[in-house]
């Protein structure tokens, strides 16, 4: 990817990205690098259909277009359980227009133009793969938040798997025991049991239980706690705060573990609304180091230490550049 100081690349064609949320839409025209030229969002409830969203899109694009640039293709990032043989959505949270509704043919309908719809957690993936230079090296990109997202870009290409659930980790099994934490999802023992937003509050607040209240900080007593308060509060140096974070770091990195072994790939990296502060925070740091470590006793030799594990770098325009860059790769097929 180039920086603003570039120079522009020679190459005229430009793709479409749009990024489809369940609270904002957001568009972005990218040259074949993945660079966003311009980009514009939109609330999703002012574009509730698919129809709409794509037209949007396709005024935005030629509102941006330079005068020798061409619009080549367009890529569409979802939410949700995607089926890759009718490219509709099976399963989306807050997207009542969406669901089984053929979202290539759609598109394809309305723009004339080779398209692709990909997962939103693989269209991120897929991004960060290409900003990091990889070529063949698979790399997994884990968003860390209420729930717990994992999206694949297996040699170059987003793996979703037969049913739209690959790299579905969030739901990983990391305790089997018949008293193991229950999931959102019905099941006990999974990931986001221990380690989702909602989990790390309540263990927080129990292991709070023990403490006398002049002891915790008056930011932790609030009932609407959240996984940034605890941050803070063990940046301030609030250990029991801190515990928490690295044990979350710990149930982690034993996923990843789990998923080194099956897929060993290159690089894992996190992202989301829930990193503890990532790289420029010590907090964030020494919970990376939790998950590390997690991983590294977990698995192989060969695996844990070569797996490189960082925080992602693209933040919230990862979905765009990764469903741009996925029309681009159609486009090339085709
Ligand atoms: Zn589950």
């Amino acid at each position: 990817m180039t920086d603003a100081s570039s120079p522009p690349p020679t190459d005229t064609n430009r793709y479409l990205g749009i990024d489809v949320g369940g609270t904002t839409i957001k568009f972005g025209l990218c040259d074949s690098d993945g660079t966003i030229r311009s980009k514009a969002s939109t609330p999703t409830d002012v574009l509730p259909e698919p129809e709409a969203v794509i037209r949007h899109g396709m005024e935005f694009a030629h509102a941006s277009l330079g005068a020798s640039e061409t619009l080549t293709g367009i890529g569409l990032a979802v939410p949700g359980v995607l089926d890759t043989s009718t490219w509709s959505l099976k399963e989306v949270v807050n997207l009542p227009h969406w669901t089984n509704r053929p979202l290539l043919a759609i598109l394809e309908e309305e723009s004339q133009l080779p398209c692709a719809v990909v997962n939103d957690a693989n269209a991120a993936a897929l991004a960060e793969h290409q900003l990091r230079g990889l070529t063949d090296e698979s790399l997994a990109l884990i968003t860390l938040g209420t729930g717990i997202g994992c999206g694949l870009a297996i040699g170059g290409r987003g793996l979703s798997g037969d049913h739209g659930c690959a790299g579905e980790i969030g739901h990983l099994a990391i305790n089997f025991s018949t008293d193991a934490n229950l999931c959102n999802c019905g099941r006990r023992g999974h990931l986001e049991a221990y380690a989702g937003a909602p989990a790390v509050v309540e263990r927080a607040k129990k292991a709070f239980e023990s403490l006398n209240a002049n002891e915790i900080p008056d930011t932790l007593l609030q009932s609407e706690l959240d996984p940034r308060d605890l941050s803070r509060a063990a940046e301030d140096g609030f250990k029991p705060a801190l515990e928490i974070i690295m044990e979350t770091g710990t149930y982690l990195g034993q996923a990843i573990g789990i998923l080194g072994q099956v897929i060993d790939p290159a690089v894992v990296l996190l992202g989301g609304a829930m990193t503890f502060g990532g790289e420029a925070k010590s907090t964030g740091r020494d919970f990376l180091n939790a998950v590390k470590q997690a991983m590294v006793s977990t698995t192989l030799q060969q695996v844990g230490s070569q797996m490189t594990i960082d925080y992602a770098s693209l933040g919230n325009t990862a979905g765009v550049t990764g469903a741009a860059l996925v029309a681009l790769q159609k486009g090339h097929k085709s």
